[in-house]
């Protein structure tokens, strides 16, 4: 990626940099791949990054959108989401936001347990109409990626028991205003195995056979998202490998006569047009090593701190000789590193640094702890 540092640096730090060009040819390359399959609809997960500018575009290429909570549904229709586009996942979805779904009547409830099923039934009643529903089944596939971020495997919170499949479906048919759709799935993160893909597909068949012999039909089947993206190399791979992605559902699904096939992608959309760019404050030097304080910390990028999440670190203004530093931010916790023993090109104050790969659960996840004001966020289209 190439900054336009001089504009860049007229800006207050730190901020987020969305390269708007490459966010339309990576939408572009999931329109091209996905439409090679008749039945493919891809959705957006908003969670991964829900900046106003950036929402307009995906929302512009076509996509549709998965929201997990009432703000995010809000967030996609002021974005130009259409309502029969959108989707609604989450654990405990509130009596607000469930009336704020049925009233724009989006096109599916993903549900995650019977009592949230009835409580749809009877505010959908209450509002004289039908909710389509999912059930987001656990499919206890593991998948290769941080023990915070898989979410298929047993012990997890989310989703129905496969064993309690069928008993759900059966309630849902007989529930006067639920419409059952399907079923919904989402195994993890960060993702870059299509072993972990192809497991899904496997259990997913096996599922769909179980249902053929009580008689049970499936309108569409939604796989989640979970694509990882190449935070090492983000120049050499800004756009993930959507073809495998697309085909190895293709290949690994037996999808029946006009099933539609559902991807909920948020990472793999967002992530390498996003960076957090921050001003280099003070070199310092220690007994052992140098650091490299800048004015961004774990209240605009997280994941570091989180996650032990790895993101590559530029000096956009020099072409001095690389030196190793410590990255870090001003935040009074040990945890507020953004790389240890990082190579850099050797850095003054006044320098600004490029956190690459930051475009999801970046500046979503901004706080204002120590009260400090939240990053903006400014496309490359504005500057
Ligand atoms: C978070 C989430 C996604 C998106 O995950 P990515 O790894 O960003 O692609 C999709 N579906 C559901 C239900 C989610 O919770």
């Amino acid at each position: 990626m190439t900054f336009p540092t001089q504009q860049l640096n007229n800006i207050d730090t730190p901020f987020y940099y969305y390269d708007a060009d490459l966010l339309r040819e990576t939408l572009k390359t999931i329109n091209e791949e996905a439409g090679k399959y008749e039945n493919f609809c891809v959705h957006y997960a908003i969670k991964a990054n829900a900046n106003p500018k950036v929402l307009r575009i995906i929302a512009q290429s076509g996509l549709g959108a998965d929201c997990v909570s009432g703000g995010e549904i809000e967030a996609a229709v002021a974005a130009g989401f259409p309502a029969s586009k959108i989707v609604f996942a989450g654990v405990a979805k509130a009596d607000w936001e469930i009336e704020l779904g049925l009233n724009l009547n989006i096109s599916c409830f993903n549900v995650e347990s019977l009592p949230e099923l009835e409580v749809i039934n009877d505010l959908a009643a209450q509002l004289d109409t039908t909710a389509n529903v999912a059930f987001r089944i656990n499919p206890e596939v593991g998948a290769h990626t941080h023990a915070n971020i898989t979410t298929g495997t047993a012990e997890d919170k989310f989703g129905i028991a496969m064993r309690d499949m069928v008993k759900a479906i059966r309630m849902a048919e007989a529930m006067k205003n639920i419409n059952f759709m399907g079923l919904h799935f989402h195994i993890g993160s960060q993702l870059l195995v299509m072993d972990d893909f192809v497991a899904l597909c496997q259990r997913i068949n096996e599922l769909q056979e179980q249902l053929d012999a009580e008689g049970i039909a499936l309108k569409s089947i939604n796989v989640g998202g979970g694509l990882g993206i190449d935070y090492e190399n983000p120049d050499a791979n800004p756009v993930p490998n959507f073809r495998d992605y697309f085909k190895t559902y293709s290949d690994g699904l037996k999808l029946r006569d006009g099933q539609t096939l559902h991807f909920e992608l948020g990472r793999a959309v967002v992530a390498q047009c996003g960076t957090l760019i921050a001003r280099t404050l003070y070199i310092k030097q220690g007994v052992a090593k140098q650091f490299l304080i800048v004015d961004a910390g774990f209240p605009d990028l997280i994941r570091p701190a989180l996650y032990d999440a790895y993101h590559k670190i530029e000096n956009i203004m020099s072409d001095e000789e690389e030196e190793v530093y410590d990255v870090v931010g001003p935040i009074c916790e040990s945890t507020d590193v953004f790389g240890r023993a990082r190579k850099v090109n050797k850095t003054k104050r006044g320098d600004l640094i490029a956190l690459r790969s930051a475009g999801a659960y970046g500046e979503i996840m901004a706080s204002q702890y120590n009260c400090r004001q939240l990053p903006k966020g400014w496309t490359s289209d504005e500057l």
